[in-house]
């Protein structure tokens, strides 16, 4: 564990540092994802500090609910590309497709897959030790069925911030 119980301002040095929940936002294919996190503002500077693991957490939810969410697009896809670890051209070299072809789904310049995208999903969840069964994202992916535009993500609760 890191020591970080002074509370004093380490840009000002006069300052305290008051915790607060910071709204994290990120917006992927116009859905946009939401959580709170915790931070700490200066009380005389004002300078705002967020929670590093608060944000990695954050990042693991979303992935989580995008890969399960069964609404998945162009974006959304190279961000679970991102997060399983894979550059464009070693994803489709696996997927036995050509580097161009990924690069067009994921500008939107050619329809995804699904075969692809539930591939990529699984292996999302897979790279943060997630269960995901294949057939399962499949069938979410097959049904169609939509997220609302906003979405709420449940991130768990890290200690200090
Ligand atoms: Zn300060």
């Amino acid at each position: 564990m890191k020591k970080r119980r002074s509370k004093k301002c380490e840009l000002c040095g006069v300052g305290e540092r008051v915790p607060f929940a910071y709204l994290v936002k990120r917006e992927i294919d116009g859905r946009t994802y939401t959580a709170e996190v915790p931070a700490t503002r200066c009380n005389k500077c004002g300078e705002v500090l967020i929670s590093g693991p608060g944000l990695v957490l954050f990042d693991s939810a979303l992935t989580v609910q995008l890969a399960r969410s069964g609404s998945i697009g162009p974006r959304g896809f190279r961000w679970l590309r991102g997060r399983a670890g894979l550059e464009a051209k070693k994803l489709a070299a696996l997927l036995d497709v050509s580097p161009g072809t990924v690069s067009r789904w994921e500008n939107g310049k050619k329809p995804l897959e699904r075969r692809a995208v539930a591939l990529v999903a699984s292996l999302a969840l897979e790279a943060l030790g997630e269960p995901a069964s294949t057939r399962d994202l499949l069938g979410q992916l097959a049904s169609g069925r939509k997220p609302g535009r906003r979405v709420r993500l449940d991130v768990p609760r890290v200690a200090g911030g």
